[in-house]
């Protein structure tokens, strides 16, 4: 079940355009550049205020580079990040030293495995409260004070905090990480595939939990997933991505059951419940291609049932076709494709 659409004139609180990563292939002694990986390929897309932005595509297809080259983890190869800031929209990738540290308290990253991104020998305060220490905010008692109010705010209590990350369970672990991400109020999370390695019955404990931090903070997500069973739940409108390059964007309730694009389809068929031997159901066979070698014309065609000669030598442009909704696609005007069967 996909979300009620959010007011669609609140402004935007991030705005990504052109955006590329090339990572280096280096060789030989001299570690002479032979080629790009290229992770991320022109990429466009932006995140509103209090929105949720889902973030789709398999292992390879550049969704965790988006997220790290906007917190600065990867410094982009080309293209522009704003960001709204007092009133207007700044470029991350210009700001340097104190203007650059100032903005980091207002996007913050959660991560897949909270085990190791949690210091394992430090407590659960000191975590917690870490990101004050080293921004400066605060005195000793403060921090606490606050430490015990974010402990409270994702569930659990201020006896917790004098014990161990390996004392915890996933889910506890992942509402530490919840908590240390908004200890320094940010407005923007990155959460990167923060329910992947949690069992099913405590996916949803953290994704509720996650959905009540936003409407009680007005929080904007990107959230990253491999796939589209979990993003559906909290996600506003969603991107799917293949190859470093946007396929597809729409609202969550349109892309689920009217996909536009054949890599949507083909992701949305292998969460579906078809029966045995049904014919209906489209796996999508093969690896994602190398992207130090993409195909040329569509990148998806390699591995596209629906295509034809045109699609091997020319790339489609991501074209918008209804309001909020873009795909790259040289046949989605004639194609009629399957959507979420929940049966
Ligand atoms: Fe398939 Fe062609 Fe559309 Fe690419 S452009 S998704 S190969 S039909």
């Amino acid at each position: 079940m996909s979300r009620d659409r959010k007011d669609t004139s609140a402004a935007d609180i991030l705005s990504v355009k052109g955006l590329k990563k090339y990572f280096p292939i280096q060789k030989g002694f001299l570690r002479r550049v032979v080629g790009y990986t290229k992770a991320v390929d022109g990429v466009d897309f932006s995140i509103k205020k209090g929105e949720t932005l889902g973030m789709v595509g398999e292992s390879g297809s550049g969704k965790t580079t988006v997220g790290r080259c906007i917190v600065r983890v990867y410094e982009p190869t080309e293209g522009s990040i704003r960001f709204h800031a007092n009133g207007k929209m700044i470029d991350l990738l210009e700001l340097k030293g104190q203007e650059r540290q100032g903005m980091r308290k207002k996007i913050q990253m959660l991560f897949q495995d909270p085990f190791s991104s949690l210091n394992p020998r430090m407590n659960i305060m000191d975590i917690i409260t870490e990101p004050l220490v080293i921004h400066k905010i605060g005195n000793k008692e403060e921090q606490r004070e606050r430490g015990k109010f974010l402990l409270d705010m994702v569930g659990l209590s201020a006896d917790h905090m004098n014990m161990y990350p390996h004392q915890f369970s996933g889910g506890q672990r992942q509402r530490i990480g919840i908590a240390r991400a908004l200890s320094l109020n940010p407005e923007l999370i990155i959460c990167d595939e923060p329910v992947s390695a949690l069992d099913v019955s405590i996916q949803a404990q953290v994704l509720n939990l996650l959905a009540d931090l936003q409407k009680e903070l007005n929080l904007s997500y990107l959230f990253i997933a491999h796939d589209l069973s979990v993003v559906e739940y909290i996600s506003d409108r969603i991107v799917v991505i293949y190859l470093g390059r946007i396929m597809e964007i729409a609202y969550s309730d349109v892309l689920y059951t009217e996909p536009r694009h054949p890599y949507t389809e083909a992701l949305l068929a292998s969460i579906s419940k078809y029966e045995a031997g049904s014919s209906r159901r489209y796996i999508l066979e093969g690896y994602i291609p190398d992207p130090s070698n993409p195909p040329a014309g569509c990148v998806f065609h390699t591995r596209c049932r629906y295509v034809k000669e045109q699609c091997r030598h020319e790339n489609p442009l991501l074209e918008a076709h209804q309001e909020g909704a873009f795909v790259a696609c040289h046949r989605f005007l004639e194609l009629s494709l399957s959507g979420y069967d929940a049966h």
